[in-house]
C-alpha cells in the first residue's frame, strides 16, 4: 500500500516548518481520543500549472467538521486557501495530495477537550491511483463487508473526524485480507452505504443511482462533482435508498472520491458486475471527470484553483 512520499514543508498555525518538525506530544486529545478533523484534497498537474480541485470545498467542509466538534480553529476559509496554495509552490509540486488537519494538542487530561489548543496542519505529498495502478481502466473486486456503517445520530458522518476511520479500516482490512481491492459498508438497516472512503454509484438500465445522504455516509465532494456532472451531459441521476442486491444485478458499479476519482467495480463479493470491465456509462463520466481535473476539459463550474494565478491575485491586493 501506498508509503507517505516527504515532502520539504508543513505549514503548521501559520508559518512553514520542516516536515520532520510537524510534530504533536502523545498525550495529544486528538490522539489519545480521534479527534482530529481533516481533508483530503488533489491537486492536478495542468497546462496552467498545478490546480487544486474543489479547494474551497474541502475547506469549507473541514470548518463545519470543527462547528460540529466544537472547535475554533484561528483561521478563515481564505487564509486556509491561501496557505494551501503557497505550500505547493514552496513544496515545488504539481500534482500533490493534500491531507489538511485540524486537532486538538496536548493539555486535556481526559475527553473533555476544551483545554487542549486546537492547531491547524497542512501537509502535502505526491500520491498516485489509491486502488493500484489500472485501477481506473480496469476496475477493482469488492466486497460486500461484514461490519456495518455507524448508525445516524451516533457519531456523526458529515463530520470528517479522524475516529470515523476505525469502521473505515475494519472495512478495508477485512476487505484486503480476504483478497478484494475494497470493501463496501451497508447502513444500520442493511441497505448500501458507501465504500471505506469512497461513495458508490450503481447504473442500472440507463439511470444512475447513489445512496442518498442518511447520516451513514459522508457527503462527498467527488460524489457531488459527479451527480453535478452526469446530470450535466444528460443521464437521468437517481439519490435514494439502495439495496445491497442492487450491486449485484446492476449494469455497472463505480466508486468517487479525492483519492480513488472514479474507480470502476468490476465484481462484487465474486459476482461479476455488468460485463466486469469499465463500463460505457462509467467511461464517459470518468472521461469528463478526468478532463475537467487535469485542466484538459472545461471547468463550467470553476471547481480549479490555479495555485499560480490565486496567488498573483492575492499578492496584487
Ligand atoms: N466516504 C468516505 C468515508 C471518505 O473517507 C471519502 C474520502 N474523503 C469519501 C466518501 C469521498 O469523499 P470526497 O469525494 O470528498 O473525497
Amino acid at each position: 500500500m501506498a508509503k507517505i512520499t516527504e515532502t520539504a514543508w508543513i505549514w503548521r498555525d501559520g508559518e512553514f516548518v520542516r516536515w520532520q518538525d510537524a510534530t504533536v506530544h502523545v498525550l495529544a486529545h486528538s490522539l489519545q481520543f480521534g479527534s482530529s478533523v481533516f481533508e483530503g484534497i488533489r491537486c492536478y498537474g495542468t497546462p496552467r500549472g498545478p490546480a487544486i480541485f474543489r479547494l474551497e470545498d474541502h475547506l469549507g467542509r473541514l470548518l463545519d467538521s470543527c462547528k460540529i466538534y466544537r472547535m475554533e480553529p484561528k483561521y478563515s476559509l481564505d487564509e486556509l486557501v491561501a496557505a494551501c496554495c503557497e505550500l505547493v509552490e514552496r513544496n515545488g509540486l504539481d500534482a500533490c495530495y493534500l491531507r489538511p488537519m485540524v486537532v486538538r494538542g496536548y493539555g486535556a487530561s481526559g475527553m473533555v477537550p476544551f483545554d487542549s489548543p486546537v492547531e491547524v496542519f497542512l501537509p502535502c505529498w505526491p500520491w498516485g491511483a489509491y486502488l493500484g495502478d489500472g485501477a481506473l481502466e480496469n476496475g477493482v473486486d469488492a466486497c460486500v463487508a461484514s461490519w456495518n456503517r455507524m448508525a445516524p445520530n451516533t457519531i456523526p458522518m458529515m463530520a470528517k473526524v479522524a475516529g470515523n476511520y476505525l469502521s473505515g479500516q475494519l472495512i478495508k482490512m477485512e476487505a484486503l485480507r480476504n483478497g478484494f481491492a475494497e470493501g463496501i459498508g451497508l447502513a444500520p438497516n442493511g441497505m448500501i452505504s458507501e465504500g471505506s472512503g469512497q461513495n458508490l454509484f450503481v447504473v442500472h438500465k440507463g439511470t444512475i443511482y447513489t445512496p442518498t445522504i442518511n447520516g451513514t455516509l459522508l457527503h462527498g465532494i467527488t460524489r457531488h462533482s459527479i451527480l453535478a456532472l452526469a446530470r450535466d451531459m444528460g443521464f437521468p441521476v437517481r439519490e435514494q435508498e439502495l439495496p445491497r442486491e442492487m450491486l449485484y444485478t446492476a449494469d455497472e458499479v463505480f466508486l468517487t472520491g479525492t483519492a480513488s476519482e472514479v474507480t470502476p467495480v468490476r465484481s462484487v463479493d465474486r459476482i461479476t458486475v455488468g460485463s466486469g470491465k469499465r463500463g460505457p456509462i462509467t467511461t464517459q463520466i470518468q472521461q469528463r471527470f478526468l478532463d475537467l481535473v487535469r485542466g484538459t476539459g472545461e471547468d463550467p463550474y470553476g471547481w480549479l484553483t490555479y495555485v499560480r494565478a490565486e496567488r498573483a491575485s492575492k499578492q496584487s491586493v
